[in-house]
């Protein structure tokens, strides 16, 4: 590169200027100047990533730092609590929970944590002794009594050990809870158990269990070496305790217990079972009459089997027409006339053929199937005493229908014997009522209101089976009956046993002192009825006298 200049002054030419450079030179001179630029460049470059090394150090440690304090304050207890709450929601409370000795958010947390899982455990508690014991007695319950009865299936399994179980109902108890009131039930139940826990205490053995399966049903497990005597004696105490009677409100409340006892591994070996066999022993307990003891037997399967059969048969067994009334004659003792008819029922059943009364009355009666009987049979006999009257001397034929404990207790038998007597339009002096001794004791109140409204009505009421129940001769005086029917087990004994005939005396005495009627039932001889009639016993009925009859021989035999 070449420029030239001329110098001038004014319009002279001084001179001129003349510059030159070399490409090479300049080339050389940037290169020169380039490095110088791109070294400075570097050198600052490493400086700054110097300082956002240091600085990015330092965020790190800071990061580092506040992350550890979170970890510390904020997720470990977190993190424990969450652990907690897994263990308490499998049922664990006795966990460890994080310090809480910070007054922040964490701190109350973990406090209000701590708070709740205490509530939770005393709730679970609370709810756990609701569900496995009972209300009213603070016992094992059924649910309880189960658990432990398998746990201790499976030890005593293992060390080959017997045990006993016993299955224990208050007979009658209902009757209770009708006259007394609930309350008063609650009362004779909690000094039931007393009893009951004294005699376990004592013949149980340390390791027996005590439940109640509600209502009136206790149930034992005697887990003891020699569980079968210790069965068998606890049972026997417990019949004799439990029979004594207790005083409530005044009064004494009779009742008693029957007990079922079933053995293990004898009778079964799963509780199921045991508890099965130990409730159908006790219903034989029952069944034999209340107030005793029963071991299990396989027979008795047998028994229940045949029972809940029959029980199908006999529901429905009217309407099928299997079912029909027939008619005893009752008779004056004084002039042998016949003064009445007691109606009994009879079952012809088609396979079965005839069963008697004192099985399938049982059957009606505990299964709440007499309430449907017990109507249809008070309606046909005032039916067919109306027919009576159509023949000579029958018009004032009486009829005597047998009433069960349980129509007794249901209550409305006033009401139902009231729409009978309208709806046959016979004249209620005619119609009698045969109660059984045992349908009354111990419920004199209710007995005495119910009879009281039948009076109303004018129905008169007899005492059946008298001296079987053995209430006693002061009942007579509680009970407003009309007349008793002494039982027939007396009259048979009367000739052979002197203490019987007696009885019998005194009974009759004693009766007519309070005016009321004395009638004999089972009077298979002419001595019995002779015995009778000198001791001036007023009504007599048997087979000596006559047979239960049809109604067509009935009305020939009026006629
Ligand atoms: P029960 O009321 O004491 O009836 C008298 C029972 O004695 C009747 O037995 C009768 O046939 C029987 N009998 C009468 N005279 C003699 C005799 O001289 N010797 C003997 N050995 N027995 C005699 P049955 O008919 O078998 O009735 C048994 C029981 O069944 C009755 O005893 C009564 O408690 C009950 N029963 C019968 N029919 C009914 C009914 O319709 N309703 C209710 N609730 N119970 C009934
Ligand atoms: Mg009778
Ligand atoms: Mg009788």
């Amino acid at each position: 590169l070449e420029v030239v200049a001329p110098v001038v002054l004014g319009s002279q030419r001084l001179g001129g200027v003349r510059v030159g450079m070399d490409l090479v030179g300049v080339r050389a001179q940037q290169a020169d100047a380039d490095a110088q630029l791109e070294s400075g460049i570097n050198e600052v470059g490493k400086r700054h990533l110097l300082v956002g090394l240091v600085m990015l150090l330092v965020l790190f440690l800071i990061a580092a730092v506040v992350a550890v304090y979170v970890q510390r304050t904020l997720v470990q207890p977190v993190r424990l609590l969450a652990d907690a709450a897994r263990r308490i929601e499998q049922g664990e409370y006795a966990v460890q929970l994080p310090p809480a000795h910070s007054n922040d958010e964490v701190g109350d947390l973990v406090r209000s944590f701590g708070r709740m899982s205490q509530a939770i455990a005393r709730h679970d508690r609370e709810v756990r002794k609701l569900a496995y014991t009972d209300a009213l007695t603070g016992l094992t319950n059924r649910l309880a009594f189960r658990e432990s009865l398998e746990q201790r299936i499976v030890q005593a399994g293992q060390r080959g050990q017997r045990m006993a179980l016993l299955f224990v109902d208050v007979d009658d108890f209902k009757r209770v809870n009708d006259t007394l009131g609930h309350e008063a039930g609650d009362e004779v139940l909690l000094r039931f158990v007393d009893r009951i826990s004294q005699a376990v205490g004592r013949h149980g053995g340390e390791q027996s269990l005590l439940a109640r399966f509600g209502g009136d049903e206790f149930v034992i497990l005697v887990d003891h070496e020699d569980a079968a005597t210790r069965a068998m004696d606890l049972a026997e105490v417990l019949v004799a305790e439990l029979a004594r009677p207790l005083s409530m409100n005044n009064r004494d409340v009779f009742l008693g217990s029957s007990i079922g006892i079933t053995l293990y591994p004898d009778d079964a070996s799963d509780a199921t079972s045991l508890l099965k066999n130990g409730d159908i022993a006790m219903y034989q307990a029952k069944l034999a009459g209340k107030n005793c003891y029963r071991y299990y037997s396989r027979a008795m399967d047998h028994a229940v089997e045949r029972r809940v059969h029959m029980e199908q048969e006999l529901r429905g067994a009217w309407e099928r027409g299997e079912l029909h009334l027939v008619y005893q004659p009752i008779y004056r003792t004084r002039d042998r006339r016949m003064v009445g008819v007691e109606v009994l029922l009879r079952w012809q059943h088609p396979q079965l053929g005839a069963i008697p009364p004192s099985v399938f009355i049982q059957v009606a009666e505990q299964s709440g199937l007499i309430e449907v009987l017990g109507p249809k049979v008070l309606r046909a006999a005032c039916m067919e005493a109306r027919r009576w009257e159509a023949v000579a001397g029958g018009e004032q034929l009486f009829v005597s229908v047998n009433v069960s404990p349980r129509q007794l207790r249901s209550g409305d038998l006033a009401a139902v014997v009231a729409q009978c007597l309208a709806d046959s339009g016979l004249p209620a002096a005619r119609l009698h009522i045969e109660l059984t001794e045992t349908a009354v004791i111990g419920d004199e109140m209710l007995a005495a209101s119910l009879l009281d409204k039948l009076h109303r009505n004018g129905v008169k009421v007899w005492l059946d089976d008298f001296g079987t129940g053995f209430s006693g001769l002061s009942h007579l005086r509680q009970v407003p009956v009309d007349g008793v029917k002494i039982d027939r087990s007396f009259v048979a004994d009367m000739q052979r046993d002197p203490d019987d005939l007696a009885l019998t005396t005194a009974i009759i005495a004693m009766c007519h002192a309070l005016g009321i009627t004395v009638v004999a039932e089972g009077i298979e001889q002419q001595a019995q009825f002779d015995l009778l009639a000198q001791r001036s016993c007023d009504l007599a009925q048997g087979y000596w006298l006559s047979r239960p009859l049809s109604s067509t021989a009935l009305l020939e035999l009026l006629q």
